[in-house]
């Protein structure tokens, strides 16, 4: 088996929560390569792009509330970095999030999340229908009413990757278009990750490493530290418990403005949202399904613009460019999976479920402090990664 030179650490995977984690940790200092066969290609690819703490806020989960409002403050900064290191936009917008009722019913649900998020000192403000329709005058007539969060925004994912990995190849970050068979240890110690057998993008690139040779089959990356940032792969990788929950999401296009915020809505208990983008497109979103399949589904579709048009009839008549589905990584508690694992050497950075993009520049910091100084921050203690045991035989995949 050939050995590369031996990298400070070595991160297994390239979506938002990989490619922030490389990022970060280059910047402090550390030599880094990202392995991915298709960076910025999973998850992330497909995501909405929501940075809503507040109109997310859940019973039960404080601890995360605490995460990723944190991570919320962050945003205007970290986007405001990235377009003037790279020149490139994220797509940060920070306009506001409605959260609307269709029904009766729907509005005395969320009456009940405005006490519940008015206890918590969160900024949000009760609107009627006619108010909301102010707002945004494309909602139904018959909507009754909702909440009104002035800060929760959103970022366009797929602009934000891009600029992630400029950004990280400006640092130095070595991109290896491979996918990772396998963690290697040695006496119970992470030494690096295995490569698979090439296809046609295999070939190293980033600053400093065009003039490598494309590696051979087997070969092993050799890094002091290796991160599982993989998403729903990371499972695969290391046996931590991070099992996938689907989504599927349509994007529409509309050569005028259709809506100005964000819009949240709950139809008969469902929910459903609306996000726009400076370029006329509409992430329209999102089934949760305990599934691992990617399919779209006739279902799927239905249900989603079925309830998008009883709260705004006209979106109907956009574009519709495109279906997808993706698989949110999720552990058994839901929190982010962070920092060093039970095997030394070994960290990971996933978990982040309906939060990658939200909580992208908190788990930047986070993973940077924890690689550099080996500890995890005070901020993020409820989302150790040795919280879960490493099942050894899981440790591979084929
Ligand atoms: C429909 C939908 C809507 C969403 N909306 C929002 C939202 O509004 N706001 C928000 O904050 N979050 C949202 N999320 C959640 C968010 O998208 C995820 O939390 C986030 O994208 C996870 O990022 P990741 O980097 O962990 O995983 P991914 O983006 O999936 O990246 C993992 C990467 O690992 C690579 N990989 C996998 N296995 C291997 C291997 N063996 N070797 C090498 N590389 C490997 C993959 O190729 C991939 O590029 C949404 C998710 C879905 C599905």
């Amino acid at each position: 088996m050939s050995r590369t030179p031996r990298y400070d650490v070595v991160v297994v995977g390239a979506g938002v929560i990989g490619l922030v984690t490389a990022w970060r940790t280059a910047q402090r200092g550390l030599g880094v390569a990202v392995a991915d066969p298709a960076p910025a290609s999973g998850t992330t690819h497909v995501s909405a792009g929501m940075l809503t703490p507040v109109t997310e806020a859940a019973y039960g989960e404080e601890e995360l509330l605490t995460f990723t409002l944190a991570s919320h403050r962050r945003w205007p900064a970290f986007a405001a970095e990235l377009e003037r290191t790279t020149g490139l936009p994220s797509g940060y917008r920070a306009r506001g999030t409605l959260e609307v009722a269709f029904d009766g019913d729907d509005m005395a649900v969320l009456d009940e999340l405005l006490e519940f998020r008015r206890g918590l000192g969160l900024e949000v403000e009760r609107l009627t229908g006619r108010e909301i329709r102010r707002l945004e005058p494309m909602l139904a007539p018959s909507v009754r009413g909702g909440l009104h969060a002035p800060d929760d925004g959103s970022a366009d994912p797929r602009l934000l990757t891009r600029a992630l990995m400029a950004a990280s190849e400006q640092a130095g970050v070595a991109f290896v278009r491979r996918r990772v068979v396998e963690v290697t240890t040695e006496a119970g110690t992470a030494t690096g990750v295995r490569l698979a057998a090439g296809g046609q993008d295999t070939g190293l690139t980033g600053n400093g490493d065009t003039a490598r040779p494309e590696p051979d089959t087997g070969e092993e990356l050799a890094a002091e530290k290796v991160v599982l940032a993989a998403g729903v792969g990371t499972a695969a990788l290391a046996g931590l418990p991070v099992r996938a929950v689907k989504g599927q999401i349509l994007r529409l296009r509309t050569p005028v403005e259709f809506v100005t915020r964000t819009i949240r809505g709950l139809v008969r208990g469902t929910p459903v949202y609306v996000v726009p983008r400076d370029d006329g497109e509409i992430a329209l979103g999102a089934t949760q399904e305990d599934l691992a399949d990617t399919r779209v589904t006739a279902g799927g579709v239905w249900q989603l613009l079925r309830d998008a048009h009883d709260l705004l009839p006209g979106i109907t008549e956009l574009e519709l460019a495109e279906t997808a589905a993706g698989l949110r990584p999720c552990a058994p508690d839901n929190f982010p999976v962070l920092g060093a694992s039970s095997i030394p050497g070994l960290y990971a950075a996933t978990g982040h479920f309906r939060h990658g993009v939200l909580l992208a520049p908190a788990t930047g910091e986070v993973m940077a402090e924890a690689l550099v100084t080996g500890r995890l921050p005070e901020s993020a203690a409820c989302f150790a990664a040795d919280r879960f045991p490493i099942r050894q035989e899981e440790r591979t995949c084929g």
